[in-house]
């Protein structure tokens, strides 16, 4: 009944037309036409060159391996599914490999299948040799490349299934290998004979599964959008759901890790990632601005590139085919970006997708159906059915159009692959800056050898001075970490090791605007214009150095002298019960100065064994004192920590929970239903609730109640469901009983910690009085105000995009400051902003009633720089009138409790390693913030 709009007449015409245009050289699998025919909800939504799944004697069709054809409505593959048709198709077919490069969190494996003509299968290894050296200017020079490309080929790879609910490119590409495997038509032939095409078809199984499991249990046979569920799993991965994407600077998932082994593997000239948002099918490039430090050409490659499908698509007669207006292209911190960064292609599709394997009734806004220069077909403007084989038809011939555009132009791509290491390595032979020096002693070593870590992660060559520099620019000791720029990753390091500048004029972007590392880390990094630097004797590294501290001498007490240490937090639960102290005040030692946040540890049996561990593992150094200091100091005894992660929206607290698992940290996951049973108090000390994307009322009552009971729990036909936590229910949220068991929690003496917007929660329900939201220059009402005052003041409206900006300490004493200088900087998104706290706020409309006086005591950092720095550290900033003077940390009393509030989140996806101490420091002094230091 889905398809009333297709009567027998329709499904007999649908036949006639593409039976007339079936490729030449294939002979249809039989019935493989009419399912097609028959899950395709219209004609224009369907091409001739996946109109029919060619028959193969040989080689196992991915229909007669399911059953079903790709995209068949209501049916989605799990990963074990997938994975055994990819063993299949490898077993029967020549042309086909198939090849494991990582394991998912969860044990998962993650595969990719390599496919080319039988020639080109049988000389991998060559070809995989050559794309290596085409990437080394250094190993190969013009004559030598020109050599290389005659027999080299570019290497295409898809990735699939990166966002679990968008489910159709699992489904696209199992057919799309096997159409490049057996079809004899002469496209095909030519994208066998000059490319590699490598498909990883569940690049994050966790999230296939889940989302598979999901679809079975929750949205199958429901076809009314107005009334569909919740549409994807509380999780997709242990840690990530959308951020899995944002993952390219810091590879910390397994999906990206495992993409990033297979790139400097394989070096493929193009990493194509498969999503679902737009309609119908849009191929990324963005509107700009442009990243300075990517090459011309790379811009160029994928606009020619996209505009070929465009126009290959377009003259197939599908509609809603587009490219150019989607995201900026200047953040290449995404999966794609892989190649971005490292002189080869990024790119990406979203084609239309409906979160579910079922085929869905849809109207698209007015401004989606336009005819414009970059979308000159545009979707229908009038309601249409989208079925799953639909986006799979727009997938996999869009995916066709790129390959034969990229075995048309194999030579081209392959010198531009070459020309852009080229051009790499000799801006950084040619052109200061030469070398771009990071001083290995500085106030955390172990977070300068993490930052080495991350860059030889990259591929981009650090070594290490064995002997001291002597520069125009300045003199370093031997042992610096020196990044030389004459090499092929050149464009990257200066890319990671450099502040970005955002025009302000740019237009709205689409993610973080910095990712600068040196910023990110706090750390110093000096950038050389003198050549001179080229001589001097290095070490390279392979890895990242391990920092060992040290125990030095025996006497009465111990100190740890506060330098900023990020592994302050792990070394405190590493030491377990043993007592540590804080210095309050800074002191001194035989003349030696201590800052306040600095360690005092009175000697006991068994602590010089214990602190000796620590500072091995941790990189911290311990000193001998013959008695403990005379100072103002406070104990630091270990809180029970609980994490609260809402059901609602579980990914940016997923990094919340990996850095603290990377760090060792015990804590207690909270689930709603955890917070609803209330006795808080009896089971924490702090209670850490991080940044989410939802709304006041969204963060209280979760997930609508309406659609419960939903079970997230490992079941026979759940298997997958229950981790990283389970619920018998994970709707409602933590409701209105939830919330006033937080009150009761926080006024009995417990520390509620709050990140980025789940500072909304206290600050917005009335847990904490007095702060009100502050709407950062935009008026309160814009009623009646024209779209040309509505356009002005979003011109004014405070945004921070991922932006590294300025920010005072107004409490410098305050130990959520230990460690850092009074005036520094932090990375903020955009969140909501809050007013420095009043006495009491205005509770009627009258003209003669005011707000109480303002109460600046629970203000700990400001925006803004109190000694007059300019405010964008890194990134840009708008508006920012509208945030300079208000509370970027509020610690506020509440009954015998305390609230502390960030206004930015210290956790973002492991990159801000500097920021984090903050909220390290509110963790281990937690017991002094509680009794209203
Ligand atoms: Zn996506």
């Amino acid at each position: 009944m889905r398809y009333r709009y297709l009567g027998l007449l329709g499904m007999m015409l649908v036949t006639a037309v593409f039976a007339r245009s079936e490729p030449s050289g294939d002979v249809p699998e039989p019935g493989s036409v009419e399912d097609i025919a028959r899950a395709t909800t219209e004609p224009r939504f369907l091409s001739p060159w996946v109109s029919s799944i060619p028959a193969s004697k040989t080689v196992v069709s991915p229909r007669a391996f399911l059953h079903r054809i790709p995209g068949a409505p209501g049916e989605l593959v799990t990963s074990a599914q997938a994975y055994e048709y990819c063993q299949a198709l490898a077993r029967s077919s020549p042309r086909v490999r198939m090849f494991t490069i990582g394991r998912s969190e969860e044990g998962r494996d993650i595969v990719l299948l390599a496919i080319a003509d039988e020639e080109g299968i049988a000389h991998l290894e060559a070809l995989k040799a050559a794309t290596a050296r085409l990437s080394d200017p250094r190993l190969t020079d013009e004559n030598a490349a020109q050599a290389l490309m005659s027999s080299a080929r570019p290497i295409y790879y898809f990735n699939a299934a990166l966002h679990s609910d968008e489910t159709g490119s699992t489904e696209s590409v199992l057919e799309l290998a096997y159409r490049l495997a057996v079809s004899e038509q002469p496209m095909i032939d030519r994208i066998r004979k000059r490319l590699v095409v490598l498909i990883n078809p569940v690049s994050n199984p966790d999230g296939r599964d889940k989302q598979v499991e999901w679809f079975y249990r929750y949205l199958k046979g429901k076809t009314d959008r107005a009334t569909l569920p919740r549409q994807s799993p509380p999780y997709w991965s242990k840690y990530a759901f959308v951020d899995i994407n944002r993952d390219a600077h810091q590879q910390t998932h397994e999906t990206t890790k495992a993409i990033h082994r297979m790139f400097f593997d394989w070096h493929p000239t193009v990493v194509h990632d498969l999503h679902e948002s737009v309609a119908l099918l849009m191929s990324w490039n963005g509107t700009g601005p442009y990243n300075p430090n990517i090459d011309p050409i790379t811009y160029s490659e994928f606009l020619e590139m996209s505009f070929h499908e465009v126009q290959a698509m377009t003259g197939l007669g599908m509609p809603g085919v587009s490219t150019w207006s989607f995201g900026e292209g200047f953040s290449h911190l995404f999966t794609e970006s892989v190649a971005m960064n490292h002189n080869a292609i990024g790119r990406g599709y979203e084609t239309f997708g409906n979160g579910t394997a079922e085929t869905l009734r849809w109207e698209l806004p007015v401004a989606d159906t336009t005819r414009e220069w970059y979308r000159l077909l545009p979707p229908p403007s009038e309601p249409f059915l989208w079925s799953a084989r639909d986006n799979v038809n727009y997938n996999e011939t869009g995916a066709l159009s790129a390959l034969d555009f990229a075995a048309a132009h194999s030579q081209e791509l392959l010198s531009n692959f070459y020309r852009k290491g080229v051009h790499s390595y000799r801006a950084g032979l040619e052109q200061a800056p030469y070398a771009i020096l990071i001083p290995a002693d500085q106030g955390d070593p172990a977070r300068v050898a993490t930052l080495v870590g991350r860059l030889l992660g990259q591929h981009i060559e650090v070594g290490r001075a064995l002997e001291p520099i002597h520069l125009t620019d300045g003199d370093f000791p031997a042992g610096t970490y020196v990044v030389r720029l004459d090499q092929p990753y050149r464009n990257y390091a200066v890319d990671l090791l450099t502040v970005q500048q955002y025009p302000k004029e740019g237009g709205e972007p689409y993610d973080d605007i910095s990712w600068s590392l040196p910023i990110h880390y706090h750390l110093g990094v000096m950038s050389t214009a003198d050549v001179a630097v080229r001589s001097v004797k290095i070490a390279p590294l392979s890895e990242a150095p391990k920092i060992q501290g040290l125990v030095q001498g025996a006497g009465k007490a111990y100190v740890l002298r506060d330098s900023g240490q990020e592994s302050l937090l792990e070394a405190r639960f590493a030491l377990g019960a043993t007592p540590v102290e804080i210095a309050e005040q800074s002191f001194r030692i035989d003349g030696r100065e201590y800052p306040r946040g600095s360690w005092i540890l009175s000697d006991q049996p068994g602590l010089t064994a214990r602190l000796t561990a620590v500072a091995m593992a941790l990189g911290l150094s311990f000193e001998a004192v013959r008695s403990v200091p005379a100072v103002a100091r406070h104990s630091a005894p270990l809180p029970r920590v609980g994490v609260w992660v809402p059901w609602a929206d579980t990914d940016s607290i997923g990094w919340v929970r990996y850095s603290l698992d990377q760090r060792h940290i015990p804590y207690t996951y909270v689930r709603d239903e955890d917070i609803r049973a209330g006795h808080l108090k009896d089971r924490f000390d702090v209670l850490l609730y991080g940044h989410v994307d939802l709304e006041l009322a969204e963060q209280i009552h979760g997930i609508p109640k309406a659609w419960g009971p939903m079970p997230f729990m490992k079941t026979a036909a759940t298997p997958s469901f229950g981790t990283p936590a389970a619920s018998a229910d994970i709707t409602g949220g933590i409701g209105g009983t939830g919330l006033s068991h937080l009150g009761e929690f926080v006024e009995a003496g417990g520390l509620f910690v709050t990140l980025g917007n789940g500072s909304m929660l206290p600050l917005e329900s009335g847990l904490v009085r007095g702060v009100r939201r502050d709407l950062g220059g935009v008026p309160r009402s814009t009623t009646g105000s024209g779209a040309d005052s509505a356009a002005a003041s979003q011109q004014a409206a405070t945004r921070t995009p991922g932006a590294h900006v300025r920010v005072s300490f107004t409490r410098p004493e305050h130990p959520i400051a230990y460690g850092y200088a009074a005036d520094t900087y932090v990375f903020r998104q955009n969140y909501a902003l809050y007013s420095t706290p009043r006495r009491w706020l205005t509770m009627a409309y009258c003209t003669g009633c005011l707000d109480g006086p303002v109460d600046p005591r629970g203000v700990v950092l400001e925006w803004g720089d109190h000694s007059g720095a300019p405010f964008v550290v890194s990134g840009q900033a708008w508006g920012e009138a509208g945030l300079v003077g208000r509370p970027a940390i509020l610690d506020m009393p509440v009954g015998r409790g305390h609230v502390v509030s960030f206004n930015f989140n210290p956790l973002h996806r492991d990159m801000n390693r500097g920021d984090q101490r903050m909220l390290w420091n509110t963790i281990i002094n937690w017991r002094t913030i509680v009794e209203g230091h």
